[in-house]
C-alpha cells in the first residue's frame, strides 16, 4: 500500500458507506456524487464518522475546501488581523 497523505483503506471504506447511504447524491447540488465531505472540517473538530460526512460531487467538494468559513478559517482569522 502507497503511503497517501492521512487517508488509506478505513477512509475509502467509509467514503463508500456515506456514498452508498445518501446513494451516490451529491448533498450540495444534486449530481452524482463520487466524494464524501465532512460537514464539519477536520480543522474544527469534525470526525471521520458517517455523521459528520455526506455525499458530495468533486466541484462541491473542491468549493467548500477553498470557501472561507470552511477548512481555511485558520488562514482568515490571519488575514482579519493583517489587513483589518
Ligand atoms: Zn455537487
Amino acid at each position: 500500500m502507497s503511503r497517501q497523505s492521512s487517508r488509506g483503506a478505513a477512509w475509502e471504506a467509509l467514503r463508500r458507506q456515506v456514498l452508498e447511504r445518501d446513494q451516490y447524491v451529491c448533498q450540495y447540488c444534486g449530481a452524482e456524487a463520487t466524494e464524501a465531505d465532512h460537514v464539519i472540517p477536520k480543522d474544527a473538530g469534525g470526525r471521520d464518522e458517517l455523521d459528520n460526512l455526506v455525499a458530495s460531487c468533486k466541484p462541491c467538494n473542491a468549493r467548500k475546501g477553498n470557501r472561507i468559513g470552511g477548512r481555511i478559517t485558520w488562514f482568515n482569522r490571519r488575514w482579519l488581523a493583517g489587513v483589518g
